[in-house]
């Protein structure tokens, strides 16, 4: 058996997850991206560092907090407490202390010993619901050693692997990875480079490359769209992803040359939602999505269509 005594960032493991892949599967969540759209469903995973939670409705003023806390980065006045975060280096002591849950750390560095003995719990689920194990985060490739071995891992224990990625990385960093992965999931969310740019905070140059070499690889892939209003919920935006994943899917014919058949290639449309609200709030975070309404079933349909209209596969 394979084993090392590295350690990835790990902010959580999600056990019985029927969304991130076939059948039922625990995600890896790996802390740490190298985009920050600003409507994140996972703001907790975009610093590649624990971080402290606080959840004001919970605290209790008991002050315990105060007590254990090094950096003075608490403080109690006439039954309010305020958490000062940036006296905070996000030790963890403090969340401790904290009994009624309002002080959390969020991100443990684990062996990957550790996350396996996670995933080898619910092995019976993936072999009855042909499901398996996702990394996904944040983003899983921007830790490439711990992500290989824990992918090398699970196929040496034979379970399907998939990885859900934003791509924004050196091409070589997710392919070394590649031999040991099933499915790979990867996020679209703008062709235009400088959109991306204004809503991710990063250009999608490498992104876009390196989805046209994983178009080259026998690696099934998922395009996973996150349909945001004012962002890419338009016919125009999503009709260009579309038309993107065309070529890919036409990339990946060419290639093969009609030798065997070719691995697929499918579009995954998710809508928007707010559900991540209080993770901005606890993290101290401005959430800039909060007055966008999620897309209503019909626009959705409507998307849909247009993927089928140019001969892309829609899951879901
Ligand atoms: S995480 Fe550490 S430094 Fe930050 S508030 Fe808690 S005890 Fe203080
Ligand atoms: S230990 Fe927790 S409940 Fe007590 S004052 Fe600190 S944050 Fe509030």
């Amino acid at each position: 058996m394979t084993s090392s005594s590295k350690k990835g960032l790990i902010f959580n493991i999600q056990r019985f997850s029927i969304h991130d892949g076939p059948g039922i599967r625990t995600t890896v969540f790996f802390k740490g991206c190298s985009l920050q759209c600003f409507w994140c469903h996972n703001p907790e995973g975009r610093q590649a560092h624990p971080q402290i939670q606080y959840f004001p409705e919970r605290c209790i003023c008991c002050g315990e907090c105060l007590a254990h806390c090094p950096n003075h980065a608490h403080t109690v006045n006439n039954d309010f407490h305020l958490y000062l975060r940036e006296l905070c280096k996000n030790c963890g002591t403090c969340t401790e202390t904290c009994y009624s849950d309002a002080l959390e750390i969020t991100g443990k560095y684990m062996t990957a010993d550790d996350v396996m003995e996670e995933i080898l719990r619910d092995r019976m689920f993936y072999e009855t619901s042909k499901g398996g194990v996702t990394l996904s985060g944040g983003e899983p490739v921007l830790q490439p050693k711990f992500a290989k071995e824990i992918l090398m891992r699970c196929k040496e224990e034979d379970l399907h692997t998939a990885i859900e990625t934003c791509g924004n990385y050196q091409w070589q960093e997710l392919e070394s990875a590649l031999p040991f992965v099933d499915l790979v999931m990867m996020d679209l969310k703008l062709i235009d480079p400088m959109k991306h740019k204004a809503a991710c905070g990063d250009s999608n140059e490498r992104i876009l490359a390196n989805a046209r070499r994983l178009a080259l690889t026998d690696k099934p892939i998922i395009f996973r769209v996150p349909v945001v209003p004012t962002v890419n919920d338009s016919i125009e935006e999503i009709s260009a992803i579309i038309k993107f994943v065309q070529s890919l899917v036409e990339l990946r014919m060419q290639h093969s040359n009609g030798k065997e058949k070719c691995a697929e290639i499918q579009l995954e449309l998710l809508p928007f939602h707010r559900l991540a609200a209080d993770k901005y709030r606890s993290l101290g975070l401005e959430y800039r999505a909060k007055n966008l309404e999620p897309p209503s079933k019909a626009k959705m349909n409507e998307l849909a269509k247009i993927a089928e209209i140019h001969g892309v596969e829609v899951i879901g």
